[in-house]
Parts: structure tokens; C-alpha cells; sequence
């Protein structure tokens, strides 16, 4: 077995893991960053970019770069029922360079903060590094083992391993550490159809209800990646009801693309996501952070746990940058990552257990007597109704900036 020694070894190429490793890379912090995968190219990612991580990027050099590639922009978000259609989100009062969500497909964004971390020396990325143990000795960790896509065998032994892993982590169950989870009331089928050029630009920037259903639309260029939200548990009573009646509803909610739901001709054509959300009460233990989803799996609602795993990213590097150049990392620093980020995860949880329970769940549960919430109805006239959602979708409770280098 290889061994290979690094300062930080980062477990999962994500956005958590992703971020971090280049900006401890643009520190001179020794990382390496193992991804499971071959290449970046997964179907069960999400796109959005809020301002928060544009500035990020921007602070960094990097803003410009990345909307020279292919993207969309949304300023607003509106929801639409069968009865009406209300504006929802205005981002573009935001006091921001960036006042929309920038849209680009997840495998574009990640192939560009890698390439951009390629450029330094200190950094290494292996891919298809399926890590499997943590390496331990008196009760710290000291790295991971992990094997490759031909069956090899490699160890990494480092100051600081950071599982970034994603939601359904193998080091925060290796770790032992247990998430508080909670069961939002909806699961999501996922699935593609045909994107013409003389669709909507604006269609993704609308949340789409009607009976016992939501939709939301993102931007692929080539085709709509479409989310269709059923209630939890419910995907038995969606597929007796056969294929014809889900292309019906999707038909139905979104008017200008019936002429395509027939590309939905199979139930292999639709993958069903079963949603949740968690957060764990201890990131952390000796020699191991946990980030990102493997630290908190965030509702879909909103579209912002990208966002949040790179603030995650953010603050960590902030931290640890300079205990892990001059080989000082202590459990007190990984204490006050989590301090940082907990109570903003909190608060964003709550706030979409909020809309969970006064729109989501109502909407799926009871078609017949809904009604859209007060609070949506009086937005459009209520500015602070349309500012204060915006101001949390965009930055969340609290900015979170790169620190210059220490
Ligand atoms: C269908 C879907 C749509 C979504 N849409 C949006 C959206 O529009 N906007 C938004 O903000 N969020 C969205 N999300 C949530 C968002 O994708 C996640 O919150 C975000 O990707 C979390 O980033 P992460 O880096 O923590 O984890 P992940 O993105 O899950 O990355 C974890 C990485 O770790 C790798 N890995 C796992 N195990 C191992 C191992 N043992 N060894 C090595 N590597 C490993 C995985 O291959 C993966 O690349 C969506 C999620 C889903 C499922």
C-alpha cells in the first residue's frame, strides 16, 4: 500500500470539498483532495449560485471567469398557481455586484474551481479515490485509507482530515457522529425534458403548483432539468396512477412544454429523490472536520445547500489556513468552525421548516382548499414581504467572507 503525506486531506469533491481545498491551496496549505468518482459528471446535483458565493469568488479573482462561461441568470422568482401568479423574490434591490442567482451546471462549476486549484503546487486531486477508513492512532485521526477504481490500496496520512463527502457521509459514520434529522414533507421526482430555443428564458425562476404537486424548472441549455416535488412517501400512489397522468400534471404546469412530456416514456426516465434534512451536533472530533452536507443536509427548498457548503468552505479556510502551514491545528479551531457556521444553518433550517410547513406541505397534501400563504399574497405589495426572503436566499443570516492570507 502507498502512503502519501499531506497537511489536509479533504475526503469528497463537492462543493465543500472543492472550495476548500483551493483556497487552502491558494494559501500554501498542502491538500489533498480525494474524489470518489471518475469525472464530476453526476445527474443529482444542483446549479444555483447565489450572490454570497459570487462575491466569494469575486474577492478571490475569480467571478469574472467563471460567468465567461456558459450560464443563466435569475433576478426574480415568482410562483405560480392555477388561479395566479405572484412575484415572490426581487433580488435585484440586493446591495450587490451579483443581484441574481447564477445558474451554471454543477459538473462546469466544479471542472473550474479544480482547474483553478490546479495552478498550485501545494495542491493534488485524486480521482476515482473511493476512501474507505479513517486512519487512527490514540484515538486521533491521522488520515484515510482509500481504494482506487482498479482495486489499489493507498494511505493518506495528514494533520487534519475534512469530510465533505456529502449527505449520506461514510466518515461521519466511520466518525460515529449521529445527525439530528427531520423529514421534510416532500420527495422529489427528477427527470429531464427538451429545451427548445424559443422557451421562456425565465422559466426556471418560477415555482409552479397545482394539485398536489410542485415544479421548478433549472436551465441545462439542452434540456430542462425538472424537480417535481410529491408528498413524502407517496411515489407508490404517483406510479399506480400510471405515466399518462404524471405527464398530464407536468403538461398542465408548465403549458409550453406539453407538446414534450411524451420524452417521458418510461418510469426509468424518472429518478426519485427521497428528501431530508439533518445536522449533526458535533462536527468534529480529533484530526477531523465535518462540512457540507456530510455536516448538514439542507431541505431543497430555496436551492441553497451548494451555497452553504461553500461557506462552510469559506470559514473553515479562514481558520485553518494558517495552524495547518505552521502544523498547529488544534480542536479548538474545528470547535469555532462549527460555532461560525452552526447558528447560520439553524436559523436557514428553521426558516425553510417554515415554508415546509406553510406552503409546501399544505400545497401537496390538501389541492382542493389551498390557498398561497398570507405572506405570499401581501408580498407584492409589502416591500420588506419581498426584501427579507431575497436577503436570506442571497447571503443567509450572516455574510461570510474570504479573509485575507494571515
Ligand atoms: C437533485 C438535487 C438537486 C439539488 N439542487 C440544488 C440547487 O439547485 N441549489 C443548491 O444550492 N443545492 C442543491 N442541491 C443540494 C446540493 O447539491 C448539495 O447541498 C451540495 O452539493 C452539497 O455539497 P457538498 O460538497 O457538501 O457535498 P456533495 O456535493 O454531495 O459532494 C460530495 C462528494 O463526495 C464524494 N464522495 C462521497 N463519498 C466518498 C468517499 N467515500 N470517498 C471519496 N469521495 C466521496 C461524492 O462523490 C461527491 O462528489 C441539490 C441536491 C440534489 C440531490
Amino acid at each position: 500500500m502507498s502512503t502519501h503525506e499531506t497537511a489536509c486531506c479533504i475526503v469528497g469533491g463537492g462543493p465543500a470539498g472543492t472550495m476548500l481545498a483551493l483556497l487552502l491551496a491558494r494559501q500554501d496549505v498542502p491538500v489533498t483532495l480525494l474524489e470518489s468518482h471518475l469525472n464530476f459528471d453526476r445527474d443529482f446535483r444542483g446549479d444555483t449560485l447565489h450572490p454570497s458565493v459570487m462575491e466569494i469568488l469575486d474577492s478571490i479573482g475569480l467571478a469574472g471567469r467563471l460567468l465567461s462561461r456558459r450560464h443563466a441568470k435569475i433576478d426574480r422568482l415568482s410562483i405560480q398557481t392555477p388561479e395566479e401568479s405572484l412575484p415572490l423574490i426581487d433580488l435585484r434591490r440586493l446591495r450587490t455586484p451579483y443581484p441574481y442567482i447564477t445558474l451554471i451546471p454543477q459538473v462546469d462549476f466544479l471542472d473550474f474551481i479544480t482547474t483553478e486549484a490546479k495552478r498550485y503546487p501545494h495542491f493534488q486531486l485524486r480521482m476515482g479515490a473511493n476512501v474507505q477508513e479513517l486512519v487512527t492512532k490514540n484515538g486521533s485521526v491521522q488520515g484515510v485509507r482509500y481504494r482506487t477504481t482498479n482495486g489499489d490500496w493507498h494511505e493518506v496520512h495528514a494533520q487534519l482530515t475534512i469530510g465533505a463527502d456529502g449527505r449520506f457521509s461514510r466518515l461521519r459514520r466511520l466518525a460515529k457522529l449521529e445527525p439530528q434529522t427531520t423529514k421534510p414533507p416532500m420527495d422529489i421526482l427528477w427527470f429531464r425534458l427538451p429545451r427548445q430555443p424559443d422557451d421562456p428564458v425565465d422559466a426556471g425562476a418560477t415555482l409552479r403548483i397545482g394539485p398536489g404537486h410542485l415544479l421548478v424548472l433549472q436551465n441545462r441549455h439542452s434540456y430542462w432539468q425538472i424537480g417535481y416535488a410529491i408528498l413524502k412517501d407517496s411515489y407508490s400512489y404517483v406510479r399506480s396512477a400510471g405515466l399518462e397522468a404524471l405527464q398530464r400534471s407536468v403538461g398542465e404546469l408548465v403549458p409550453w412544454a406539453h407538446d414534450r412530456v411524451g420524452y417521458l416514456s418510461t418510469w426509468q426516465d424518472i429518478a426519485v429523490l427521497s428528501v431530508g434534512a439533518d445536522r449533526l451536533s458535533q462536527w468534529y472530533q480529533a484530526g477531523l472536520l465535518l462540512i457540507g452536507d456530510a455536516a448538514h443536509v439542507m431541505s431543497p427548498v430555496g436551492g441553497i445547500g451548494i451555497n452553504y457548503a461553500i461557506h462552510d468552505a469559506v470559514v473553515a479556510a479562514n481558520i485553518l489556513a494558517r495552524p495547518l502551514r505552521s502544523h498547529t491545528v488544534h480542536e479548538r479551531h474545528l470547535a469555532d468552525i462549527q460555532r461560525q457556521r452552526e447558528w447560520p444553518t439553524r436559523v436557514i433550517q428553521a426558516f425553510q421548516a417554515q415554508i415546509q410547513q406553510r406552503l409546501v406541505a399544505p400545497a401537496l397534501r390538501d389541492s382542493a382548499s389551498f390557498r398561497l400563504p398570507l405572506a405570499i399574497r401581501l408580498a407584492p405589495r409589502i416591500p420588506l414581504l419581498r426584501t427579507f426572503p431575497a436577503h436570506m436566499i442571497a447571503f443567509g443570516p450572516k455574510r461570510v467572507r474570504v479573509e485575507a492570507r494571515t
